[in-house]
């Protein structure tokens, strides 16, 4: 967190950390993930540093004790204690609140969706070669289509606005819904500012701008045009632009420099599959990094092993990036590798690398011992077959050592 625009954490050595342990199968994956988490603050540093664990409420636990599916007091003491974990948080049907998971980003103003993705050596996977996956996608959290600007077909406002539209010069087809789709150069500098101070912090070779500016010149196109601008107005001596790379250095990065592409998305999918080697960080607008980090997950084993993490200026939230799967609440049966690789990225995020690179590596070992749950047993055969917390719980036993 050294690059310019990144913010030091100064972190006392027994942090108060709210939790939120999520709806459905939350409460199972935070239970497990605790265990692994304290375990690895032990392993690391002996009884020296330790987390405070502070329980606080959103979703379905927070509706039923406060009437709030959000309250104003949890929103508080994530922004007083600077870090957060939460499990996944049902959306609530007809009505009320949007999304809490939505709301979380905007009224916290976590701008940055960030995920990982990299394989785990024997995590089954549907291509040849996924250890050739290593990329971070930084999705832009805040704008986009995802700014909730939307009017339902046949609604009054719909129609104005249809009408509005005509005296610009634009028509849309009688009866259609609209959404409004903002993209701005602020909120587009602030994510691509930390994509490449991470890019360069962590030793990445490239952020390539993901966008759709051929057909959306002025929102997608925009946001691959000032995210350049930014890197040369933020990072002007350790970047390079790959037009440069080839008219200048005949295709060969100079060392510590972070090359800035762009890729159209659709042509996007298409290179990460056949050649995910030439990418490291990808930064792009919501609705794009929405789309390609699952797509991304699916690569490494799916959305049961991908982390994620949410941050602003003022504080983060770490969350697993799989929603509540209802249909498993209570049976102590789902993956929790999601919620605790988002709590290494939690560590790493304190600067306590020691007590998350000793996570990560238990968590390998563990998988690679053939100990896993349903999801990952069920593609392979002769693996052994746990519950969530027993994984958990092996996990924790290989940290203690
Ligand atoms: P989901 O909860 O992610 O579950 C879809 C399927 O993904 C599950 O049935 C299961 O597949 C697999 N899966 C999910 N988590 C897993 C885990 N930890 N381990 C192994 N497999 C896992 O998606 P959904 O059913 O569409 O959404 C349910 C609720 O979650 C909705 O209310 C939604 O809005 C909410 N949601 C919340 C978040 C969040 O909090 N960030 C994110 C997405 C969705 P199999 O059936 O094949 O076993």
């Amino acid at each position: 967190m050294s690059q310019k625009g990144q913010k030091s954490l100064n972190v006392p050595d027994f942090p108060i950390i709210p939790f939120i342990e999520g709806d459905g199968t939350g409460p199972d994956i935070w239970r497990a993930t605790r265990m692994v988490l304290d375990a690895a603050v032990k392993a690391a540093f002996g009884g020296e540093k330790a987390i405070v664990w502070k329980e606080v409420l959103a979703g379905e636990k927070a509706f039923k004790q406060t009437g709030s599916w959000l309250p104003e007091e949890t929103l508080n003491q994530i922004l007083d204690h600077v870090v957060a974990i939460k499990g996944p948080l049902t959306t609530p049907v007809g009505g009320g609140i949007r999304s809490v998971n939505v709301a979380i980003r905007q009224k916290l103003d976590l701008y940055a969706c960030v995920r990982p993705v990299r394989h785990i050596p024997t995590v089954p996977s549907p291509v040849k070669e996924p250890q050739k996956v290593n990329m971070v996608v930084f999705r832009e959290n805040t704008e986009d289509l995802y700014a909730g600007i939307e009017f339902e077909s046949g609604s009054v406002e719909a129609q104005k606005l249809a009408d509005f539209l005509k005296t610009l010069g634009a028509t849309v087809p009688p009866g259609a819904g609209l959404g409004v789709k903002p993209i701005s150069r602020a909120n587009t500098a602030r994510l691509v500012r930390r994509a490449v101070a991470y890019a360069l912090d962590k030793g990445y070779g490239s952020v390539t701008l993901m966008h759709k500016g051929n057909i959306m010149k002025f929102t997608e196109g925009a946001f691959a045009k000032w995210g350049y601008e930014t890197a040369a107005e933020l990072f002007p001596t350790n970047t390079i632009t790959e037009a440069k790379l080839w008219e200048e250095h005949g295709g060969v990065a100079p060392k510590g420099k972070v090359v800035i592409k762009d890729r159209i998305a659709d042509m996007l999918f298409q290179q990460v599959l056949l050649r995910p080697e030439e990418f490291g960080v990808i930064a792009a607008p919501n609705l794009n990094g929405d789309y390609l980090s699952d797509a991304l997950a699916a690569q490494v084993g799916g959305l049961g092993m991908a982390p994620g993490a949410n941050i602003g200026d003022a504080c983060a939230v770490f969350e697993a990036t799989h929603g509540t799967a209802p249909k498993y609440a209570g049976q102590d049966k789902v993956n929790p590798g999601s919620l605790i690789l988002s709590g290494a990225m939690m560590l790493e995020h304190m600067g306590w690398d020691k007590a998350a690179k000793a996570l990560s590596k238990a968590l390998a070992e563990t998988v690679a011992s053939g100990v896993v749950t349903y999801d990952l047993a069920r593609q392979r055969p002769g693996a052994t077959l746990v519950k969530c917390s027993q994984f958990g719980k092996a996990v924790a036993e290989r940290l203690a050592g």
